[in-house]
């Protein structure tokens, strides 16, 4: 049974016992927030306090971007970016020759 139903079961009983239609406190939207929906988020890198949903985007986030260095490397020169829409900007510029063969 998923929480929505859940919750469904709740707001049905509650309804019976009040015979009220009115939805009381949190239940309108508590049971989605506590489950992926969740506005917060639970996973923190220890090292620049980014925030991730997910376990795994938190080790990707550590493995791969946190604390490294520029990696997108333009592929005409020595150029370095850590975000791909500067890298792309570069090359547009620098290498308007290129430009077409990278992106
Ligand atoms: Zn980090
Ligand atoms: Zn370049």
């Amino acid at each position: 049974m998923t929480v929505c139903a859940l919750a469904e079961l709740w707001l049905a009983q509650f309804r019976d016992m009040t015979g009220s239609l009115e939805v009381p406190w949190p239940m309108t939207g508590a049971a989605h927030r506590s489950t992926k929906f969740s506005s917060e988020r639970e996973f923190q890198c220890p090292r620049c306090s980014k925030q991730y949903h997910w376990k795994h985007s938190l080790r990707f986030h550590m493995r791969n971007e946190c604390g490294k260095a520029p990696h997108l490397k333009c592929p005409v020169c020595d150029y370095k970016s850590k975000q791909k829409s500067n890298l792309k900007t570069h090359v547009k510029i620098r290498h308007p020759l290129e430009f077409s063969n990278y992106f």
